[in-house]
């Protein structure tokens, strides 16, 4: 694909998607933060509906330890980092 076709494709994404999430998206393409990439893509995901993002039950999602406004399963708190335990799960290979 072109440059120009990269860039048509983000800007009509930008310009499809509530005017409060564009700055995100915009962090994220730009490649200048991590956390704006994964921010942007759970609200994608959840057609920009916060609350949707904050009770996603797709547990099996590689984002979902990380996904923005999730909350503590026993303090309630908004999660800052990852439930220890949960985001690494990698199985050794055999012989490693
Ligand atoms: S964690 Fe949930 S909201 Fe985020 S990308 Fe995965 S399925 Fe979508």
């Amino acid at each position: 694909m072109t440059t120009d076709g990269i860039a048509g494709l983000r800007l009509a994404r930008l310009k499809s998607m509530p005017e409060l999430y564009r700055k995100t998206y915009q962090r994220a393409i730009d490649g200048t933060s991590k956390a704006a990439a994964l921010k942007a893509k759970c609200q994608d995901c959840c057609n920009w509906q916060r609350k949707e993002v904050e009770h996603c039950a797709a547990a099996d999602c590689p984002l979902w330890p990380y996904r923005p406004y999730a909350k503590h399963p026993t303090t309630g708190k908004r999660r800052r980092k990852p439930p220890s335990g949960k985001a690494d799960n990698r199985q050794t290979p055999p012989g490693g």
